[in-house]
């Protein structure tokens, strides 16, 4: 199954991406994680991203189109797999078309996880991942169990994005409105967009989410 989650920083994408992940064995492809482990270990590809990261703009095209199409040739896409940040633009979700095509894959769900651009800021500014297993938290929504130790796997570092400041989330939020927006009639006109309320708590937008690949009603 190849699936496509789309939304605004902060919507939830990530989070949703990863129990979609575990319940179904489908890799998660996340074009952010990707470019912050390059920008981590000084890369050629990390050394072009940082700074357009910092200012919260998209990275050029070439550059997340060359990462998706190695990383779609690993073994563990050769059925699918989740795309998480990925495609931001036309041009990428015209180059993901040619891609899939080539590799035998079809694009089954686009869905939109709507929120509104209020609630962005606060969601943003408060997350925080544990440094070991990833699992996502935030000061005020999902605090681990016992303060500082990672439900998931007893971690005790923790890390913030850079990028996950008030200032920088108002650009990436209008880069989402500019450039990544019309991708949802590319898509409509498609037949394969949905949407879910992206508001609702963590456990019920998976709900949603799992009712909507199982071929249930969308949103
Ligand atoms: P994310 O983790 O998806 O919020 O992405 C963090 C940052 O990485 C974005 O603000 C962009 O600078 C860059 N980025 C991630 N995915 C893409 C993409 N598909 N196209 C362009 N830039 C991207």
């Amino acid at each position: 199954m190849m699936l496509i989650l789309l939304g605004p920083p902060g919507a939830g994408k990530g989070t949703q991406a990863r129990l979609l992940s575990e319940s179904r064995g489908l890799a998660q492809l996340s074009t952010g994680d990707m470019l912050r482990a390059a920008v981590a270990a000084g890369t050629e590809v990390g050394l072009r991203a940082r700074d357009i990261m910092a200012r919260g703009e998209l990275v050029p095209d070439d550059i997340v189109v060359s990462i998706i199409n190695d990383r779609l040739d690993a073994a563990d896409c050769a059925s699918g797999a989740i795309l998480d940040g990925f495609p931001r633009t036309v041009a990428q979700a015209e180059a993901l078309d040619v891609m899939l095509a080539k590799k035998n894959l079809e694009l089954d769900h686009v869905i939109e996880m709507q929120v509104d651009d209020a609630a962005l800021v606060e969601r943003v500014s408060g997350r925080f991942t544990c440094a070991g297993c990833g699992e996502g938290y935030h000061d005020k929504f999902r605090r681990p169990a016992v303060d500082g130790v990672c439900d998931k796997c007893g971690g005790t570092e923790f890390k913030r994005r850079a990028d996950d400041n008030a200032e920088t989330v108002a650009s990436r939020l209008e880069a989402y409105h500019r450039q990544t927006a019309p991708l949802l009639p590319y898509y409509k006109s498609r037949g394969v967009l949905s949407r879910v309320d992206g508001m609702a708590p963590i456990g019920t937008v998976a709900a949603a989410l799992q009712k909507l690949l199982e071929g249930g009603a969308n949103g």
